[in-house]
C-alpha cells in the first residue's frame, strides 16, 4: 500500500488562489469594506510574534491588509476601537500573552462577529452546540486538509490526542458535526496506545514531540499531526513521521502539513466576515 502524503503547502496554495479571487471580487463590487485583519499582541512571546508574522505574510499574499498592534497594554481601549471600526473585518489576539489570564480576559472583549480565529466563548459555545461559528484556525485546517484530499469522515472512528480550546476540542466538534465517532484523549487517559490503535482517523494535538509511535497506529489510519514543537533537531510534530509514514494510509508532514493551512483559515474567515457586510 502506498501512503498518501497530505501536503499542506499544496492545499494552502489552492486556498490562497481562491481567497485572492474573493478579495478581488469584493473590491470590484464596491460594496461593504475590503477585508482588513487586526492583530493584537503584547510583544513578549516569540511564538506569538511568529504567528503574527505568518498571518501578516499570508494576508499580503491574498491582498488582505493588516493592522498590527504591539505593546504591553492594557489593550481594552484598542480592542473596543477595533470592534467599532467598520474598516476592520477580523481581530486576532496573538497568544500567548505573558500574562495568560490577561490574554484570556482580552479575548472576551472581541466582537464575536470579528472573531476570525474563533477564540471568544461565544464562538466556542456556538461551535460546541453545532451552530454556525467562527472556528479556531488550526481546527479548520484539519478539516480543510481532509476535504482537499477527499478523505471520508462520516461514520469513521476519530481519535484526537489533546483537548485544548484551540485545537483538540474544536477539532472534536468539527468532526462530530461531520458524523465521525469521536474519542478525545488527554494527559489523564489510561492506555493511550489502546485508544489510538483503534483510530481510523488520528489527530495528534498534544505538543509532545514523537508522542505517537509506530505501535500506536493501525495500518489503515489517516494521521493528522497538528504538533509544532521546537527541538534541537528543528521543528517536529507529535508523530514519529519517519517511522510511521511508510505503513499508514495517509499522513501530514511537519513542517508542511497543518502549519501552512492555518493562517489561510484565519484569512478565509476574515474574508467571510467582509462578505457578510455586503448588502
Ligand atoms: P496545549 O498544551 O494547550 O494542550 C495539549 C493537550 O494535549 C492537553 O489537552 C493535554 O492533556 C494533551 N496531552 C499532553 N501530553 C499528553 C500525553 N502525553 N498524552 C495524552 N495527551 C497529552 O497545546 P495546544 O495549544 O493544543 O497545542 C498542541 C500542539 O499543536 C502544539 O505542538 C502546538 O504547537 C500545536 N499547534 C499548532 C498550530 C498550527 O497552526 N499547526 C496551532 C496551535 C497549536
Amino acid at each position: 500500500m502506498t501512503t498518501r502524503r497530505l501536503d499542506g503547502r499544496e492545499v494552502a496554495s489552492h486556498l490562497r488562489r481562491d481567497l485572492e479571487h474573493r478579495v478581488q471580487q469584493l473590491a470590484a463590487s464596491g460594496e461593504g469594506s475590503p477585508p482588513r485583519l487586526a492583530i493584537v499582541q503584547d510583544g513578549m512571546s516569540q511564538g506569538a510574534g511568529l504567528y503574527a508574522a505568518s498571518l501578516e505574510r499570508a494576508a499580503r499574499s491574498v491582498g488582505v491588509s493588516t493592522h498590527l498592534i504591539v505593546g504591553a497594554g492594557p489593550h481594552d481601549g484598542a480592542i473596543a476601537e477595533l470592534n467599532r471600526d467598520p474598516g476592520i473585518t477580523g481581530i486576532v489576539l496573538a497568544q500567548p500573552f505573558a500574562d495568560v489570564g490577561e490574554g484570556r480576559r482580552l479575548v472576551e472583549l472581541i466582537d464575536p462577529a470579528k472573531d476570525v480565529d474563533g477564540a471568544t466563548p461565544t464562538n466556542a459555545g456556538r461551535l460546541a452546540r453545532g451552530e454556525p461559528a467562527f472556528v479556531p484556525a488550526t481546527a479548520l485546517a484539519v478539516i480543510a486538509i481532509l476535504e482537499a484530499f477527499d478523505i471520508k469522515v462520516a461514520g469513521r472512528r476519530a481519535v484526537i490526542v489533546g483537548r485544548s480550546a484551540v485545537v483538540g476540542r474544536p477539532v472534536a466538534s468539527l468532526l462530530l458535526a461531520r458524523d465521525a465517532t469521536v474519542v478525545i484523549c488527554h494527559r489523564q487517559t489510561l492506555h493511550l496506545a489502546r485508544e489510538t490503535r483503534r483510530a481510523e482517523l488520528l489527530v495528534a494535538a498534544a505538543g509532545v514531540p514523537g508522542l505517537i509511535r509506530p505501535e500506536m497506529v493501525n495500518a489503515s489510519a489517516v494521521v493528522i499531526d497538528c504538533g509544532i514543537n521546537a527541538t534541537d533537531a528543528g521543528i517536529v510534530g507529535d508523530v514519529e513521521f519517519a517511522a510511521i509514514a511508510p505503513f499508514v494510509s495517509a499522513i501530514t508532514p511537519v513542517p508542511g502539513g497543518i502549519g501552512p493551512v492555518t493562517p489561510m483559515m484565519v484569512l478565509r474567515q476574515t474574508v467571510e466576515s467582509a462578505e457578510r457586510q455586503v448588502p
